[in-house]
């Protein structure tokens, strides 16, 4: 009966092709999406990735709301899904960053699946399997703040605002919602454990000294 009422998403499809990613990852991909702890806007975006469905200028075009579908950050590309995340010329600076940082994250890291860890793929889909000496935990919901980041310039930009700096935001934006998780997790419920467990242990971006969180960004 379930067969008669469930369809397979269509829009997934995209990211099958691009990382040639089969059905039953998506399944473990959802679960990172909709980790309990995410900040709402966060999942929001999540889901909108996976499924395709951000009205990138290109679709706006497409339905007559915007006139061109020049993306409005490097002012010189069609703005599809792939360039708003991945192919912008604007993206390089923040792209090397990131792997700068995922370098480390990764720096302890014992397992061989090391040489199936791709950035890009990292950035769109996480990490969907656990890997010795890295916290993966982390890492997913780092890599959720950062497409927040990227998509959050890109509209300021569509806005009007000028010169936002995506490497301080992402930093801003990191700090404020793992920040927020440790006030709510250690001091409100009580819950160190699980604050040390899934943001700190094996993680060389951040440290919990006397009370006091120190990112290392
Ligand atoms: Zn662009």
């Amino acid at each position: 009966m379930l067969e008669n009422i469930v369809e397979e998403p269509v829009g997934i499809e995209l990211w099958k092709s691009v990382f040639n990613v089969s059905s039953e990852a998506f399944s473990k991909i959802w679960e990172h999406v909709n980790m309990y702890w995410k900040p709402s806007n966060l999942v929001e975006l999540d889901f909108k990735v996976l499924h395709n469905c951000i009205f990138t200028n290109v679709k706006l075009q497409k339905i007559g709301l915007v006139d061109d579908n020049i993306c409005k950050v490097c002012c010189s590309e069609k703005e599809d899904i792939l360039h708003i995340f991945m192919n912008c010329d604007k993206l390089e600076d923040f792209h090397n960053y990131l792997s700068s940082l995922l370098v480390r994250i990764f720096e302890n890291c014992d397992s061989d699946t090391i040489s199936l860890v791709r950035s890009e793929e990292l950035l769109i889909l996480g990490l969907r399997w656990h890997m010795k000496g890295v916290n993966d935990t982390f890492l997913n919901f780092f890599m959720s703040v950062a497409r927040y980041c990227i998509f959050r310039r890109r509209n300021l930009l569509n806005s009007g605002y000028s010169n936002v700096n995506l490497i301080k935001l992402l930093q801003y934006t990191l700090k404020h919602y793992v920040t927020y998780m440790y006030v709510y997790l250690c001091r409100c419920h009580n819950m160190s454990h699980i604050f040390q467990k899934k943001f700190v242990i094996d993680n060389p971006l951040l440290e919990e000294t006397d009370n006091v969180l120190v990112f290392k960004l």
